[in-house]
């Protein structure tokens, strides 16, 4: 099969193939508003009244492009989901691009035409980048890297210290789309039953709480899943969690998957996906909020922050007790 043209080692050499692939592919699709080749840093202006948060993520899934999402949609997504969960508002983002000698240019375009799309719904400007290419064989197509900067509001109190016994925990949707959708797609198994990965934003869901009475802390269950957010508040209170299973909402087709292949949805990473702890007299509220919005519509109160218990526990839908241990094999790899 013809591919077109394919990166050569010359698109990383500093020269007029280089500068044709950044102008032709980034800038034009960024549009030279946001990122301005001709430029070595790009100044950025922040609201002086706002306190300006940093993240930045590494992105290496493979395959680079599956149902519901691309690693150019992920990239943007999981970096300002970062700062969503902080309570900011994404402002700037950087982009680092290691492409692989033999990517299809028409592969890296697609790419890059994600990473725009993805950036304009975020309302997020790419400001800066930088592309290198690797030799055939070190490096998986395309890896990506995205730093954003973002604002938020001063006074912002969310964070684990402010978790207490007796709080909620809730989350926006179902659990586990974006591992399986992305296993599926690179073993080429033939069970998705139209499963797509849920790589969104997460800034309308995060927004209205970033500043409401009661919000304790949100984290975005991407790698680890939701069993991995719940240790994080562990290891970050010493309070033990609860969560009960008949509340989690995981879809269908991925408790098929997880039982055929033997993995734990719990664990499963997500790339649209809040966690929230509240206070227990919000908590009914929050889960009706993010109802409304598209992709909430199975947001669910799950489970407690429990004083006495020691752990993460799982509450069976049989009424037993099984401990969520903390993640050690990676049952995923380059899953994001
Ligand atoms: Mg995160």
């Amino acid at each position: 099969m013809n591919k077109g043209p394919l990166i050569t080692l010359a698109h990383g050499n500093g020269g007029r193939f280089m500068r044709e692939l950044i102008e032709d592919v980034f800038a034009r699709h960024f549009g030279t508003q946001q990122l301005d080749p001709g430029l070595d840093a790009a100044p950025i202006a922040l609201d002086p009244e706002m306190v300006a948060v940093v993240s930045t993520d590494g992105f290496i899934v493979e395959p680079l492009q599956f149902p519901g999402g691309d690693i150019g949609a992920l990239a943007v997504h999981g970096t300002c989901n970062d700062l969503a969960v902080s309570g900011a508002v994404p402002r700037f983002l950087t982009l680092g691009a290691m492409i692989e000698e033999g990517l299809p240019l028409a592969t890296l375009e697609t790419i890059v035409a994600s990473i725009a799309a993805t950036a304009r719904e975020n309302d997020v400007a790419i400001v800066a980048g930088d592309t290198k290419v690797v030799p055939r064989g070190h490096g998986g197509g395309l890896y990506l890297t995205t730093t954003g900067v973002g604002e938020r509001m001063p006074g912002c109190s969310l964070g684990l210290g402010t978790i207490r016994a007796g709080d909620e925990v809730l989350v926006s949707g179902p659990i586990g789309d974006h591992a399986v959708t992305v296993l599926l797609e690179r073993e080429e198994f033939d069970l998705s039953g139209g499963l797509a990965s849920d790589c969104a934003s997460l800034l309308p869901f995060c927004q209205p709480l970033a500043n409401m009475a009661g919000v304790r802390f949100m984290r975005d269950a991407t790698r680890g899943g939701l069993a991995t957010v719940a240790h994080e508040i562990l290891r970050g209170t010493g309070l033990g969690i609860e969560l009960r299973e008949s509340d989690i909402p995981v879809r269908d087709e991925v408790q098929g998957v997880c039982e055929i292949l033997g993995y734990d949805p719990w664990y499963l990473a997500c790339e649209g996906r809040v966690v929230a702890v509240v206070d227990p007299a919000i908590a009914a509220e929050v889960v009706a909020l993010w109802r409304t919005l598209p992709g909430g519509e199975q947001a669910a109160r799950i489970g407690s922050v429990n004083g006495s218990a020691h752990g993460v526990v799982l509450r069976t839908e049989l009424g037993g007790e099984r401990m969520l241990e903390e993640l050690e094999d990676d049952p995923l790899p380059r899953i994001c």
